[in-house]
């Protein structure tokens, strides 16, 4: 029997496994199957209070799974949906109907250690569904010697080369029997639906995002085609606002101001090539420009990221040493309470939303930091916990980059927030959608609060940082 493990490639266009079993004339006997990690919903001691799933994310998940449940099922595929340990579940599953297990290649180091565990009792292959390159395009860099330790050399390594970036899979046809997959047979636990899986239970924060690999495609068509928002994206992608912002802040008020693909390219639900092939067709209609170059300019850079984790794994997690955990600082961040009103309107667009914008990310990174002093794993942790677009090896991957400890290392970096605040926000439109309690404030009665001057009368007063080093 196949069985696909699908994990975060929750879709049927361009998904080498299915086309790879529809050409091997396998699809008859295949089962597919998702399965929910148990360790994700629970706190870690290693990261108090910490999860592996926000509500925002776990609502973007749901709904990328019940998308492909849907997709699978009107293929007569059963989609089967499991939680708890996926080694355990699939050893007891395997002792019952062996199998061949296809899924994504790995991309973290947690994905790694389930692969090499399952790969002593069963066979397994792995397929690249995440990234733009292959391995063997990339095999001369793939060592630990030759990978090139800043995204700039990795660039100039790809112009050099001029790889071209493979063309989607065509539409797979899974002509399977009727629904009852060998899985059902095989298992013993019950089928998880949805609802019963305890964590998806429970108040739910609204988002603009809708997960799967449906709305995913239609957000991409819109965004190149009916929105054409990507004619603008040099200049407007360093905004703040999800929501549009008035038209005194921006000439294009109402048009996304960036893509905004990253939650569905973090679960797989959009493939980043079928990403790239239909930027290279906006291009052949509308011509290219410098907004459509540095959006894949952008997409190069999850790349690297990629690459740099599969390549060097948990060691980019050990540096530096953990620092002891502060307990008043950490918990002011995690209650959006800082008393820096541009942290905590980021913090609660992130926490409410599962979302921010790269800017924002990089404020609240280099604030928690490079001001707050706290370990950047901490907040690398945060991160993964709420937002939807969570993936290791960009998240972690920038964490580290403006800690000053990853890729590319040059100290870190260190943003001025009122500085930043002026460039971005001057109208303060992001501020006051997130802390409607501060009611009419200017910009320079913010940054007085922000840099002990007079402070707010409705906003708690600034945190006192750990002195400079
Ligand atoms: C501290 C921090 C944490 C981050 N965590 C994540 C994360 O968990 N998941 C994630 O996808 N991105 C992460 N990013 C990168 C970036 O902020 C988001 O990809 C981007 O904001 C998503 O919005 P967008 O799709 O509109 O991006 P666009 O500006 O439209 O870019 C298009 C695509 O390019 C990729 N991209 C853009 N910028 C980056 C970048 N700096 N690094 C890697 N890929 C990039 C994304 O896939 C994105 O969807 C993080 C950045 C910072 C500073």
């Amino acid at each position: 029997m196949n069985l696909v493990w699908l994990r975060n490639d929750l879709r049927l266009h361009d998904h080498p496994i299915f086309q790879y079993l529809v050409a091997q004339g396998e699809c008859p006997g295949m089962a597919v199957v998702f399965i929910l990690p148990q360790h994700w919903q629970q706190p870690t001691t290693e990261y108090p209070g910490l999860t592996r799933l926000g509500l925002a994310k776990a609502r973007f998940l749901r709904a990328c799974l019940i998308d492909v449940q849907r997709s699978l099922y009107q293929q007569n595929i059963r989609l089967s949906l499991l939680g708890g340990d996926p080694v355990s579940l699939l050893r007891d599953w395997y002792a019952q109907q062996p199998f061949h297990l296809h899924t994504s290649a790995a991309q973290a180091p947690e994905e790694e250690h389930w692969l090499n565990a399952i790969a002593d009792f069963a066979p397994v292959s792995t397929y690249d569904t995440q990234t733009l390159f292959s391995p063997q395009q990339l095999a001369e860099l793939l060592s630990t010697e030759n990978w090139p330790d800043s995204y700039s050399a990795f660039g100039r390594w790809l112009d050099k080369h001029g790889l071209p970036v493979a063309a989607p899979l065509p539409p797979t046809i899974l002509s399977a029997d009727p629904l009852e997959a060998p899985l059902k047979a095989a298992v013993q636990w019950p089928d998880h639906q949805l609802h019963q899986v305890p964590f998806w239970a429970g108040r739910v924060p609204a988002t603009t995002f809708h997960g799967g690999e449906d709305a995913g495609l239609r957000h991409l068509a819109a965004y190149l085609g009916r929105e054409n928002a990507i004619r603008h994206y040099r200049d407007t992608r360093n905004q703040l606002c999800t929501a549009p912002l008035s038209q005194a802040d921006n000439p294009y008020a109402g048009s996304r101001f960036a893509s905004q693909l990253s939650p569905w390219l973090a679960w797989g639900a959009l493939s980043v090539r079928k990403v790239w092939a239909d930027i290279v067709h906006w291009e052949s209609l509308h011509g290219a420009s410098e907004h459509s170059s540095w959006l894949k300019k952008e997409l190069l850079w999850r790349e690297y990221f990629h690459w740099t984790l599969r390549l060097k794994g948990s060691a980019l997690f050990r540096n530096p040493a953990p620092q002891p955990f502060a307990d008043t600082r950490w918990q002011a961040w995690c209650e959006a309470r800082t008393g820096y009103p541009v942290i905590d309107a980021g913090l609660r667009e992130l926490i409410h939303t599962g979302f921010s914008s790269n800017r924002m990310r990089q404020w609240l990174a280099s604030f928690f930091i490079h001001e707050l002093k706290l370990d950047w794993r901490l907040g690398a942790r945060f991160f993964e916990q709420h937002l939807i677009d969570a993936d290791v090896a960009s998240n972690w991957g920038n964490w580290a980059y403006i800690a000053g400890c990853g890729q590319d290392p040059r100290g870190g970096r260190c943003f001025n927030l009122n500085k930043q605040l002026e460039r971005y926000d001057p109208h303060l439109t992001h501020l006051q959608q997130w802390l409607p309690e501060l009611g009419s404030v200017t910009l320079s009665q913010v940054q007085q609060h922000q840099s002990s001057g007079p402070t707010l009368p409705l906003w708690p007063a600034p945190l006192p940082l750990p002195a400079a080093t």
